[in-house]
């Protein structure tokens, strides 16, 4: 997971600060090609009412959940809902859901 400073680091999106009160949406490093034109979005933190208004956003949440769920341990998943939550469950992401939970990503210091 990305890396976030309150306070300090900046949204991909607008750019502006994060603070300490704002809804983020986080993800991994999961686009490794700096080609990518989404690469730039990738391991950090988007403010959650930009990602909510972004024009890159269903491309982003699809790539996520095309990619994502690999790179993850055995026996885990993360899917990316297209506000940005995630659902993360034991299993497999085909199968039944047993668990899932909103993460907001900014627990990480
Ligand atoms: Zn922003």
């Amino acid at each position: 997971m990305a890396v976030i400073v309150r306070g300090k680091s900046a949204c991909s999106v607008c750019g502006k600060v994060i603070e300490e009160r704002d809804q983020i949406v986080a993800t991994s490093q999961f686009i490794q090609d700096k080609a990518d034109p989404l690469w730039p979005f990738s391991n950090t933190a988007i403010h959650k009412r930009c990602f909510l208004g972004w024009k890159l956003r269903s491309e982003f949440v699809d790539r996520y959940n095309e990619i994502a769920p690999s790179t993850f341990a055995e026996g885990t998943f993360h899917r990316m809902k297209s506000d940005g939550s995630f659902s993360i469950g034991a299993g497999n992401a085909e199968g039944d859901v047993s668990t899932t939970g909103e993460v907001d990503g900014g627990s990480g210091t």
